[in-house]
C-alpha cells in the first residue's frame, strides 16, 4: 500500500531524498542503509512492517539510490512514490539469494574511495533489526555503522506544509474521540471495554490505525502507562484517558483525565481539584515559552517548576514531551539536557503530569508546533476540569 489521500506529494519524495544526500555529504557518511520503518516512509512514502526478509533503501553519497526488496515486494516498491518519480531503482532478490552480500556489492564503489572518504561511517536506520544489522556486519568487515538518525533527524523534526496539515486532521480525530468517551456511559464499564471504544472511535473519526487506548481509572491512574484492564470504573474518582492513532502516516497523541461523578454526584476532592489547576497551568505556562530559538529543555523546566514550586515535583516522573511526527515519540524530546533550539515546524507533546501512587494520576496533553510567531495548539478540546456523570 502507498500513501492514501490525504498524504504527501510525490514531489515532496524527491525533494526529501535530495536533502538527505546533502546531508549525508555535510556529516561525512558513506551511505545511510534504511530499513522498513518510519525512516523509509519518510524517504520513500513505503508503508510495510519490518520483517525477517531484508528490505533496504541504499543511499549513496553519490551514485545511484537503489531500493533492495523481497522479489514478491517489488511491485509495491516500484509503486512507492520515490520510485514512480524516477528517483530510485528498484533490485528484487529471490528467496535463496543472500541480500546482505548484494548490499555490499552496492556499497563496492563508496568504500574503495581512497584515502578518509573511504572510511567514512554508514548510516544504518534506528529500529533496524539486530537481525541485520548483525548480517551487514558480517558482509561489511571492516565497516563502522552510526545511527542514521544523526543524518535524519534535523530532516524530520521539522515538519512542512503537509506534514503540518496530516498532525492537524489527526488531531482533531483525537480530540472528537475524547469529546465523545468524556460525554457516553463509563460507571459499571471496564477500562478495557473503554479503550476498545476508543480503538473504534479512533478509526471512525479519521485515523487509519489506533495505535493506543490508555485507560487509567482511580489508583491505575497512577501509572502513566497503566494498561486498561479488568477495573470496573466507579463514580467519585477520576479517569486518565491517553489516546492516539494514525492518519496517512502521522500520529495524533492527546491526554485528558476527567473526574467521573457517578449517580451520587461525588464531587472532585479538594487535593484533586488543586492537583488538576496545577497541572492545568503548568501545561499552559510550558506551552506559552514554546518560540523558535528557546532549547528544548526549556519547555521542561518550565512545567517542572511550576510544580516543584508547589510540593509535587518528586510526583512528576517523566519528561514533559516528545516530538511526533510519523512515529509517537521521535526527536525533539522536551527533555533536560537537550539543547536543541525550537524551530518553526516542530511538532511535539507537552503533558505534565503528577501522579500520587495508590490514589490517582491527572495529566493534560496537547500536540503543540513551533511557528515563527510562537506556537500552534493542534488540540483544541478542552483543559477544564470536567465532572462528568459517568
Ligand atoms: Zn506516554
Ligand atoms: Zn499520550
Ligand atoms: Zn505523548
Amino acid at each position: 500500500m502507498t500513501e492514501p489521500n490525504p498524504g504527501i506529494p510525490t514531489d515532496r519524495y524527491v525533494e526529501r531524498l535530495a536533502a538527505c544526500r546533502q546531508a549525508i555529504a555535510a556529516r561525512g557518511f558513506a551511505a545511510l542503509l534504511i530499513g522498513v520503518g518510519p525512516d523509509l516512509r519518510y524517504l520513500t512514502g513505503f508503508v510495510g512492517e519490518p520483517m525477517e526478509r531484508l528490505t533496504l533503501l541504499v543511499v549513496p553519497r553519490d551514485g545511484p539510490v537503489r531500493f533492495v526488496v523481497p522479489r514478491l515486494e517489488a511491485t509495491k516498491a516500484e509503486a512507492t512514490p520515490l520510485v514512480s518519480a524516477g528517483a530510485a531503482e528498484v533490485l528484487a532478490f529471490d528467496e535463496a539469494d543472500d541480500a546482505a552480500a548484494r548490499i555490499a556489492e552496492l556499497l563496492d564503489p563508496v568504500r574503495r574511495t581512497p584515502g578518509d572518504a573511504g572510511r567514512q561511517p554508514i548510516g544504518l536506520s534506528d529500529r533496524l533489526w539486530a537481525m541485520h544489522v548483525l548480517g551487514l556486519e558480517r558482509a561489511l568487515p571492516g565497516c563502522h555503522f552510526e545511527p542514521a538518525s544523526a543524518v535524519l533527524r534535523d530532516l524530520r523534526q521539522v515538519k512542512d506544509a503537509d506534514e503540518a496539515r496530516l498532525l492537524r486532521l489527526a488531531a482533531a480525530a483525537a480530540d472528537r474521540t475524547v469529546d465523545a468517551i468524556a460525554a457516553g456511559r463509563l460507571v459499571g464499564r471496564t477500562e478495557a471495554e473503554i479503550s476498545r471504544e476508543i480503538r473504534g472511535r479512533l478509526i471512525d473519526e479519521g485515523h487509519d490505525l489506533a495505535d493506543f487506548a490508555i485507560v487509567g481509572s482511580g489508583p491505575n491512574g497512577a501509572s502513566p502507562h497503566h494498561d486498561a484492564g479488568a477495573r470496573a470504573i466507579g463514580g467519585g474518582e477520576p479517569v486518565v484517558l491517553d489516546l492516539g492513532g494514525t492518519l496517512a502516516g502521522y500520529l495524533s497523541d492527546t491526554t485528558r483525565t476527567i473526574w467521573v461523578a457517578g449517580e451520587a454526584h461525588t464531587e472532585p476532592e479538594p487535593e484533586f481539584r488543586r492537583v488538576y489547576d496545577l497541572v492545568r497551568e503548568a501545561q499552559a505556562a510550558a506551552t506559552a515559552a514554546v518560540r523558535p530559538g528557546i532549547p528544548a529543555e526549556k519547555i521542561d523546566a518550565e512545567a517542572r517548576g511550576f510544580i516543584a514550586a508547589a510540593g509535587y515535583g518528586e510526583y512528576f516522573t517523566h519528561r514533559v514531551g516528545h516530538g511526533i511526527g510519523l512515529e509517537a515519540h521521535e526527536d525533539p524530546y522536551m527533555v533536560s539536557g537537550n539543547a536543541t533550539q525550537l524551530q518553526p515546524g516542530m511538532a511535539f507533546s507537552v503533558e505534565p503530569g503528577i501522579y500520587l501512587p495508590g490514589r490517582w494520576g491527572v495529566r493534560l496533553e496537547n500536540v503543540v508546533m513551533c511557528t515563527e510567531a510562537g506556537s500552534e495548539v493542534l488540540n483544541r478540546s478542552s483543559l477544564e476540569l470536567r465532572v462528568v456523570r459517568g
